[in-house]
């Protein structure tokens, strides 16, 4: 995909967490103590994985939120500034900063405890954030920060005339008024079923196309479906590949489908390249880690 000049500008208003790993044969039961492995600290969040993900498709992009005032929360800062997102909408709260405590045992099961720390303390915007919203051409939102945070810059961008674009994860309820100020909600199969108690993504997005203009569910190695008003669902098949790790999968590809989309790409043109991006992601270790360059994704998408 050639790039018109100038990189699109896009703000993501969500978490930054810590992913703390520890590698166990099994996990540990009540009182027990287990000796593991080995032990990893991956930078991560919905909201920080978009905001690399869509940093290194070519993005011009701002982050939003909090990290804590501990050493966790210099390293996210530093981690998103080393992607080459914007943080001076990242603000460092009193506390912890978000982490996520994962075990994960040796036939590949994990058990996961998510302390949401500085991620709690975003209920709304801060000096400058409507500013860094209005200078975007679309808002990334998720759900892993208070819902009256996500509400406040759901309004901003709709005050501003700027696309939100909505990963409603984890699955939740959805209030009214945030899914009125919704121009694109993207969930993955599971979600869309949380949703509208449809199994069936066909009928799921139907149903969710009657709350939002458009909608991308996203099916793993299926691929994904586009749904707008007014026209025949659409397709876009996911790269056959061997995946080795999916994780952050879904982010990879909300991030490189803003980029393309904020490029002037018609959606399905814009799934396919982001769909060439996260099949790049689920080929490598990690989350952030894993999302792959403009460069490669243009290789790939050719
Ligand atoms: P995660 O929660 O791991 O971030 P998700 O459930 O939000 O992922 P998925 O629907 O699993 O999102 O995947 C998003 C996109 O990534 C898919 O639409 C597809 O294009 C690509 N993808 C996912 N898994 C594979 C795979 N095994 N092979 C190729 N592409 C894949």
């Amino acid at each position: 995909m050639t790039p018109p000049p100038g990189s699109p500008a896009l703000a993501v208003l969500g978490s930054t967490n810590m992913d703390l790993v520890a590698y166990v044969p099994t996990a540990p039961r009540r009182g027990e103590t287990v000796t593991g492995s080995a032990f990893r600290t991956v930078p991560g969040g919905k909201g920080a994985n978009q905001a690399v993900a869509a940093a290194r498709a070519g993005g011009a992009v701002s982050m939003i939120g909090a990290v804590g005032a501990d050493d966790l929360g210099a390293r996210l800062r530093v981690a998103l500034t080393e992607a080459g997102v914007h943080t001076d909408g990242l603000r460092t709260a009193p506390g912890a900063s978000g982490i996520a405590h994962i075990v994960v045992d040796d036939e590949g099961g994990n058990s996961i405890i998510v302390v949401p720390g500085a991620n709690g303390t975003v209920t709304g915007l801060a000096d400058g954030d409507e500013d860094r919203i209005a200078a975007a051409g679309a808002l990334l939102l998720q759900l892993e920060i208070p819902l009256a945070g996500v509400l406040a810059g759901a309004r901003a961008a709709r005050r501003h005339g700027v696309r939100v674009i909505l990963t409603p994860a984890p699955a939740q309820p959805l209030p009214p008024e945030l899914l009125s100020l919704t121009d694109l909600l993207v969930p993955n199969e599971h979600e869309a079923a949380a949703l509208t108690g449809r199994d069936d993504p066909h009928e799921a997005a139907a149903e969710l196309l009657t709350l939002v203009p458009e909608v991308v569910v996203t099916l793993g190695a299926a691929g994904s479906l586009y749904a707008v008003r007014g026209a025949p669902p659409v397709v876009v098949p996911a790269r056959q590949v061997r995946a080795s790790d999916t994780t952050a999968a879904g982010d990879t590809f909300v991030g490189a489908l803003a980029v393309a989309s904020g490029e002037g790409c018609a959606m399905p043109e814009a799934m396919a390249w982001a769909s060439a991006a996260s099949a790049l992601s689920v080929q490598r270790e990690g989350a952030s880690a894993s999302m792959p360059y403009r460069a490669e994704i243009d290789a790939l998408a050719r």
